[in-house]
């Protein structure tokens, strides 16, 4: 049983999918106007987490998530360089696999984008008018919230915490300040698309309402974003879908808390970001940003520090040399260990318990290191064979399809640093210590640490 935190229903539920074994997910992606930030980044691998666990939970999952590529900001950047706006958004939506890449994030099943889905907007659109829950002013055509009477049940403000916090550039041409806006219609602007309900653009909302539609259905599983987008974009999504459809939209509303620097949101408006690229540009390692970004519970604020990240390397490292300590045991003879078998089952058990509660990171890590330290115990007593070694190994794999953070496969050595690993080997025993200390020396201006153990000496990789 998965339960998870539904901002709907504020409260913890399990999760019971529309068609059994089969989760259907929608995540808000990017708008492709700049490179992401690792703000943005947490809110992805938190969905990245969640994608992945439901996999290892045996469920078959149907992601899709969006990228938009039309707005007021990539319109602008496609104007101030003199592209189109596919030319201008291209190498941000480029950067953006490549940073899915670094971070190790599990690719959607579909990355439909918004310029390429402007018919589906039309017909959803068009539909809402013939139900009367939208209308057309100066060109432009609004949502009508007052046709909605749910509206509100997601962010669970009321109509009078709308009416304050809703403010559109062109809100005198609405019956209500409230509506939003589904077309804005086009004056002069450089962009448009000429359709049934006039020439314009798509407002933001829209196109996820759209686009989920399409691909999971009228009504799916999960949907997530971080918490900034419960209100209003979550909560519009809601109310055109379910205008338009008289069915529920999504059973499960998940949503991240923020990383803050400071104390204050991450974000590019405040200028207090760094995207992905500016901390690999300072040498950090992706796969420690990753567990920096996983290892705080998704609904708590995450204080983001240099410091913390450098702590997180050295997490990500330690976790590292553990499995290639593992992985130098698989050839070694012996007896096969009981022991190792209870302690296998028992951080199984625990890591899928703890991430089955509303996806329960710190404890689920928790049990990885206990494990970790209680099969080192049997290291330092030379008790792990080879069969025990090959269970442990294939433990960390399967975790490891969730949390992403060890490299399974470990590189061989050349010959001619083997050989040099021998040699430092028999010129310690010879007591020839400057030697030993040469060849110590060398290999890690290559890159490689040593470590001298009761059986022989390890490597790992910097
Ligand atoms: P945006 O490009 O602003 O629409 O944001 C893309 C995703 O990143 C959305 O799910 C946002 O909720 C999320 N997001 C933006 N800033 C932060 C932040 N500082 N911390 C966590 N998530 C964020
Ligand atoms: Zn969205």
């Amino acid at each position: 049983m998965i339960v998870v935190f539904n901002t709907l229903s504020r409260k913890k539920e399990q999760i019971i999918p529309v068609q059994d074994k089969q989760i259907k997910m929608y995540t808000c992606g990017p708008t492709v106007y700049d490179y992401a930030h690792i703000g943005n980044f947490r809110a992805y691998v938190f969905e990245d987490i969640l994608h992945r666990f439901l996999e290892y939970a045996g469920y078959h999952v149907i992601r899709v998530m969006n990228i938009t590529d039309v707005d007021d900001k990539t319109i602008a950047g496609a104007v101030r360089e003199n592209l189109s706006l596919n030319q201008y958004t291209q190498k941000y939506i480029d950067g953006f696999f490549q940073d899915m890449e670094s971070l190790k994030l599990k690719k959607a099943t579909y990355f439909p984008r918004a310029t390429q889905h402007i018919p589906e907007m039309v017909e959803l659109i068009k539909k809402l008018l013939a139900k009367g829950h939208a209308y057309e002013k100066a060109g432009s055509i609004y949502f009508r919230i007052s046709s909605f009477p749910d509206y509100g049940k997601l962010s669970h403000y009321n109509f009078e915490q709308i009416l304050s916090s809703q403010t559109d550039e062109d809100e005198y041409e609405k019956e209500q300040a409230q509506d939003f806006v589904l077309w804005k219609g086009s004056k002069d602007e450089p962009f448009f698309w000429e359709t049934d309900i006039g020439k314009g653009r798509p407002g933001w909302h829209i196109e996820c309402s759209a686009m989920s539609m399409k691909y999971l259905g009228e009504t799916f599983d999960i949907h997530t974003g971080g918490i900034d987008n419960i209100f209003p974009h979550h909560e519009n999504e809601i109310a055109q879908s379910e205008a338009a459809t008289g069915k529920k939209f999504v059973n499960y509303w998940l949503h991240c808390a923020h990383l803050l620097v400071n104390g204050e949101k991450m974000s590019k408006s405040k200028g207090n970001f760094y995207t992905l690229r500016d901390l690999l540009g300072k040498g950090y390692n992706p796969i420690a940003i990753r567990y920096l970004l996983m290892t705080t519970h998704y609904r708590d604020p995450l204080n983001f520090t240099e410091k913390s990240l450098r702590q997180a390397e050295n997490t990500v490292s330690h976790l590292q040399a553990f499995y290639q300590r593992v992985c130098f045991a698989l050839k070694k003879p012996g007896m096969e260990n009981k022991e190792i078998e209870i302690f296998i089952d028992s951080a199984s058990k625990g890591f899928y318990d703890a991430m089955s509660d509303d996806l329960n990171i710190s404890a689920a890590m928790s049990e990885i290191f206990k494990f970790i330290s209680n099969i080192n115990d049997f290291f330092e007593k030379d008790m792990i064979s080879a069969m025990d070694a090959k269970k442990i190994t294939k433990f960390l794999k399967k975790v490891n399809e969730v949390i992403e953070i060890i490299e399974p496969d470990i590189e061989e050595l050349s010959e001619d640093k083997i050989s040099l690993i021998k040699e430092r080997e028999k010129a310690r025993k010879e007591k020839d210590f400057k030697k030993a200390d040469e060849i110590r020396s060398y290999l890690s201006t290559q890159g490689i640490l040593l470590e001298d153990t009761k059986y022989g000496t390890r490597w790992i990789r910097k």
